[in-house]
Order: C-alpha cells, then structure tokens, then sequence
C-alpha cells in the first residue's frame, strides 16, 4: 500500500491510504468494532464491552509513512492495538477501546507533523488547513478530495469519556538491542532546541595570510563542535548534535569569512536542556571573541519535553515484570503522536526493540519475539486497568 512501486511511501491522504483504511477497517469489524473515518481522515475503531461502559481507553500510532519508509514505524503499533481488543475481550476488559489509525504524523506532504493526532487532541488549529503540499494544494483541499468535511475536525476531538492513551510502537534506536531487551516504557519524550549558529571571520588568501592573521570562521565553528560533542559525552542522558555545516566561501584555497552550523539538542529535563544550550552559546561567545569573530544566534526550536503520566507508566512497568521481562524504562529522542495525546489525556508508550536500531529506512524490522512479549505486557496492563476501574 504504497505511493511508490518497490518502495513503501505512504503520506497523508494519499490513495493508498483508502486501502489501508480498507484492510484495517476489515479487521476491526471482525473484532466487532464500529468503523468510521475522521475529517481528518484517522480511521478510528469502537469496541464495546457487552455490558457497555461509561469510559473508554485510546490505543493507536500512526498509518503514514516517510518516503522509502520500512514496514513497521507507526503501522505496527495500530496493529497491535487490534490484538490489544482481542486481549481485552479474552479478559472481559470493562472500559471500552477506540483503536485510531492517525493519517499523519511523520509531516513529510504538508512539511507539519501530527496533523491527525492534533484533532483527536482537540488542537488541531484552523490555520493549518492553508498550508500546502509540494503540488499546491492544500490540507483542506486533500481533505475534501478524500471525500472528508474539513469543517468537521473538531468532531474528531476525543470524547470526555476518553481516560487513557497508550501508543505501542519501535525504538527506532538502538538501546534496547544493546541491552539484549525485548520493550520498554517510555518516561517521556524529549525536548528539543534546535538553533543555527553564524560565526563571521574574515576570508582570505590560504598561502598568503599567516595563521596569527587570520580569523578564520570554520575553525571557530570546529572547535565548537568538538565543545557540543564533548558537553553531550559528559552529560547524562543528552543528545546534541551539529549535523549540518556550511561555509563560505567554501574553496580549498581560501579561509573560511564564515560559517553556519546547526545544532539540534535533545534532553528529557527542560531545565537540563536549557542549561545545556546556554553553557553552548557562552562557549561560543568565548570562542569568536579570542579568534576575533562575530556571532550570530538564530533559535529556530524550542519544545519541550513531554513526560508519559506516571501512574500508566508505571502500570506498564509493572505489566512488564509480571509478564517476565526488565522494567526497563526509557526516554524517546524522538516525536510521537503520545506527544500531543499527553496534552489532553493521561498517556503512556510502549517501545519494542528495534534490530540494529534501524528506522525510516527499509531495513527497519520487529522481531516476532518482542512483538509476543509486547503482547504479554499488554495482557498483564489490562488486567490491571481492569481491576483499577471495577
Ligand atoms: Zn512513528
């Protein structure tokens, strides 16, 4: 189900979406769910115990894809919310399930993540319906071609019956692989500040300026890099990267006027993120100020991090070891649609290990094993749910 022969792209609203809708729809029919497709295209599923219930749990991930994706990033996690409901009506489960199938995420048509989880979260602002796609054309014009009513959205916003969201889906790193696991809970996703840095020196002749002359912007940039590098190795549980660097004028002959680096720093404490950038900076300052250059900030990001509720984290942590496994306990780098379900109702994650830490790439794989222990922790957290709302 892809946009591209031989590859998997799957982006928002895109034809094959419908089938995707189509197989998962099947599915959960045969699992006794009542079917329907939100105007913003998630494709949401209802089971009701016999007896009925006054509250209901979400489960979910998301159904697109990044181009040439693998297999397993968000899919995984919708289908296992449908094994979810057969536990949950093997243990007579009295809480009403909603699987979702969020149509966006990944943010790769419109260039905006989490367009299908902001309306189930009821935050899904009007304004985004202007943006377009690389074609011109808009959301609320995807919408309307997918045969939805963009007028609609805010039906989407979850139900006040709505207690939980639980999101099952891969590592996408490779922690739980180094450590021989098969799942983790995840405490919180990240925060992250990304900002660009422009340090301005002066270019000039590489044979003919000496090297106490010069003011020389890439290795100014160079030296600081080795500082984020260096602040990251030391710092527990953070992640700081320069993954992009542009110099001018960029000639093998010429020293550096100046030099643009990115830096993208990610840590599961606002306040230890933030301190982290502003000792970067200050080293930065220093920097261009004994080589003689400027230095120019722009933030572009600056979002912080989103805790998992503590007491379903811990339900699943319990599950976990119940089931047999490590309580293992982990953050997630990366972005998740339980990032912004967590703004509207306690939300918990749980990660499956993913072999040789790879993702958004088509050797992203899941091992049978983990995705049966995945199942065991569900079991066990469902239970526990269940004897928590008799
Ligand atoms: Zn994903």
């Amino acid at each position: 189900m892809s946009e591209e022969p031989g590859r998997i792209t799957r982006r928002f609203l895109t034809p094959p979406m419908r089938d995707v809708h189509a197989l998962l729809a099947t599915r959960m029919k045969a699992l006794g769910m009542t079917v329907h497709v939100d105007a913003v295209g998630n494709l949401r599923g209802l089971w009701q115990p016999a007896k009925g219930a006054s509250r209901r749990i979400l489960l979910g991930s998301h159904v697109d894809t990044v181009p040439d994706a693998g297999a397993f990033d968000g899919v995984l996690g919708v289908t296992l919310a449908l094994e979810w409901v057969a536990l949950a009506q093997e243990i007579d489960f009295p809480l009403a399930i909603e699987v979702i199938a969020f149509s966006e995420e990944e943010g790769v048509r419109f260039g905006m993540p989490f367009l299908g989880s902001r309306a189930v979260a009821g935050r899904f602002d009007a304004s985004l319906l202007a943006i377009r796609d690389a074609e011109g054309i808009t959301v609320e014009e995807a919408i309307r071609a997918f045969g939805l009513d963009s007028a609609r959205i805010e039906e989407a916003t979850a139900d006040a019956d709505a207690c939980a969201f639980v999101e099952v889906h891969i590592e996408q790193g490779p922690v739980l692989e180094a450590e021989g696991l098969s799942v983790a809970a995840v405490t919180a996703i990240v925060g992250q500040t990304r900002l660009s840095l422009i340090f301005t020196g002066h270019a000039n002749h590489a044979g003919t300026t000496p090297m106490h002359l010069r003011r020389d912007a890439l290795a100014a940039a160079a030296e600081w890099i080795v500082a984020v590098e260096t602040l990251a190795k030391n710092t527990d549980g953070l992640v700081a990267t320069v993954g992009k660097i542009e110099a001018a004028p960029n000639a093998g002959n010429v020293v550096a006027g100046s030099a643009t680096v990115g830096l993208d720093l990610r840590h599961a404490q606002d306040s230890t993120r933030t301190a982290a950038v502003n000792a970067l900076l200050e080293r930065a300052e220093a920097i261009a100020e004994r080589r003689g250059l400027t230095l120019t900030c722009r933030r572009q990001m600056d979002q912080p991090a989103v805790p998992m509720e503590e007491r379903l984290t811990a339900f699943l942590a319990e599950a976990m070891e119940a089931a047999g496994f490590a309580a293992r306990r982990m953050t997630s780098g990366a972005g998740h649609d339980a990032m912004v379900m967590a703004a509207r109702m306690p939300t918990a994650m749980l990660f499956l290990r993913s072999p040789g830490g790879v993702s958004h790439h088509p050797d992203e794989a899941a091992r049978e094993e983990d995705v049966e222990a995945s199942l065991h922790v569900a079991r066990r957290f469902l239970e526990r749910l269940a004897t928590e709302a008799h």
